[in-house]
């Protein structure tokens, strides 16, 4: 990979690291480093911040209009371009070309939303209730932002935090996951293109994010951070936040049960349970983590579900007919086998699968396991891989309180025909969204987001760019 942007990008420019410090990204298709590329230390997020603070009061007054455009290019050059990006985001990441597709789509369309979002940012004017003052209401960007993604959807991950940043007048350094760096830099690229202005992103690729981070949170030039990852990072990052109150959102970690009732249409629940757990191979915050599965109908499930799974292809994203790419990496996958052991030890009985293959690269089978006992670590760890784990229930107050008890509340996933049912065991998850006969809820203009140690606030919908907004009043006498 020699033509990839490889460099950091501050202030509108491509440069080194101030050290020359330099870290490589690998292809977890064959364990091979792919490229090196900058890596940044605490003195080039210093430039990175002055950047982006230099520009903030220029990007604050740039009209709406300018700025919805912008991101109308940007998304068009992102459709244009969806084969060239896959395939950088299946290198760096693994997923399928397919599903690479599919992400760059979606990553695309938060920018078409929010390009939509930017002029409609709305204020107000009354009088207050003792007639003796006029209230003019405003909103205005919070400031200079640092937005931390993930590595499990490289390029989506960015634009859900920099399509609401630009459309609300906020500058930002992005920070991209160590592993997935080159999906962020080419969107650098294809916005430098669209006309955005320099300093308004800045992108700082690190393997020091502690060191690189840290400073900038507690500097108090920062003004919001948006984080997603996990739920042990966000919790660190919210204190460091404390001391200068900066504003967060935080998407973090998921556990989401899938619930199955004896009326849900079987084949309904089979192709809702791929979805929920084979997108991006279990990699997902989204993925369904706890199969609950009714007593009566839980034996033709497991045995749908692991002949649908038996027939996924898995190899290298970048060939044809593959369905399951290799997870993330060595430690990635090291956890899932440890998942998979504890629970077998435990008494589960694998279906399908269960057992890592021989060879290069990062790869673990689609598995599904049944029987699961309660006790087993799975049931309150986020898996991150292709393994569906199926206990049983008897009645829908025991299936809910099951559910529930988890500190985490993303999201969970009811098949049911009966539409009291549907809605009442809807209402009664502690999650932000919920899948109700059906394994995807993600959608840019849908509000993405948990409850509980999940998370705070929300991505995409018409309130994801409140994230970025803060209001003002301003009191007039009325003489
Ligand atoms: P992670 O380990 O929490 O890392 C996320 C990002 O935070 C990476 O860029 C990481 O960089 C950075 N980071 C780690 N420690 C940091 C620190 N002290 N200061 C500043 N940055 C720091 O999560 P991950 O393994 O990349 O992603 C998987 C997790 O993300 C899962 O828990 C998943 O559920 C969650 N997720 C949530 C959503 C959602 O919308 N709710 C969406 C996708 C993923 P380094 O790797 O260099 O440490």
């Amino acid at each position: 990979m020699t033509d990839v942007l490889n460099q950091l990008f501050i202030g509108g420019a491509w440069v080194d690291a101030a050290d020359g410090a330099t870290m490589p990204v690998d292809d977890p298709a064959t364990g091979e480093i792919l490229c090196h590329v900058a890596d940044a230390g605490p003195k080039d997020a210093k430039l990175a911040e002055e950047a982006a603070v230099q520009a903030q009061q220029d990007w604050a007054r740039t009209a709406p209009r300018a700025r919805s455009e912008i991101l109308r290019r940007a998304y068009e050059l992102i459709l244009e371009r969806t084969d060239e990006l896959a395939h950088l985001m299946t290198s760096e990441m693994g997923k399928p070309l397919a599903e690479a597709r599919g992400e760059v789509a979606y990553a695309a369309e938060f920018f078409r939303w929010f390009s939509e979002e930017a002029v409609r940012i709305d204020g107000g004017c009354g009088t207050l209730p003792d007639g003796r003052n006029r209230m003019l209401l405003s909103r205005r960007p919070v400031g200079p932002c640092l937005l931390i993604t993930p590595w499990n959807f490289p390029l989506a991950m960015g634009t859900r935090k920099i399509g609401p940043a630009i459309a609300a007048g906020c500058t930002m350094i992005l920070k991209p996951a160590p592993q997935t760096p080159l999906s962020s830099l080419a969107l650098a690229g294809i916005l430098k293109e669209a006309g955005l202005p320099d300093g308004v992103l800045n992108v700082v690729t690190t393997s020091r994010a502690g060191e690189v981070c840290e400073p900038l949170l507690r500097g108090g030039r920062i003004r919001k951070l948006s984080f997603t990852g996990s739920t042990g990072v966000g919790r660190i990052l919210l204190a460091q936040c404390a001391d200068t109150v900066v504003r967060t959102s935080m998407e973090l970690g998921g556990n989401a049960p899938f619930i199955v009732f004896d009326d849900a249409d079987l084949d309904v629940a089979v192709d809702g349970a791929m979805v929920a757990k084979m997108r991006n191979m279990g990699e997902a915050c989204t993925a369904a983590n706890r199969f609950f599965v009714h007593r009566s109908v839980a034996d033709e499930f497991g045995r749908r579900l692991a002949e649908r799974m038996r027939a996924l292809v898995v190899g290298p994203g970048t060939r044809d007919g593959v369905d399951v790419g290799p997870l993330i990496d060595r430690t990635g996958r090291g956890k899932v086998e440890e998942l998979v052991a504890d629970a077998v030890e435990r008494g589960a009985r694998v279906l399908v699968g269960g057992r890592t293959p021989e060879g290069p690269g990062c790869f673990y089978p689609p598995t599904v396991l049944t029987d699961v006992s309660p006790e087993s670590r799975l049931m309150d760890t986020e898996i991150f891989g292709p393994v569906a784990a199926i206990l049983t229930f008897d009645d829908e107050d025991e299936v809910l309180r099951r559910a529930n008890d988890t500190p985490w509340g993303l999201v969970g996933y009811v098949f049911t025909q009966g539409l009291d049912r549907g809605l009442r065991v809807s209402e009664g998850l502690e999650v932000g969204m919920v899948g109700l006969n059906t394994g995807l809820v993600s959608n840019p203009a849908a509000p993405f987001g948990g409850v509980k140690q999940s998370g705070l606030g929300r991505e995409g919908g018409q309130v994801g760019i409140d994230e970025f907004l803060e209001y003002q009043y301003v009191a007039v006498p009325v003489r």
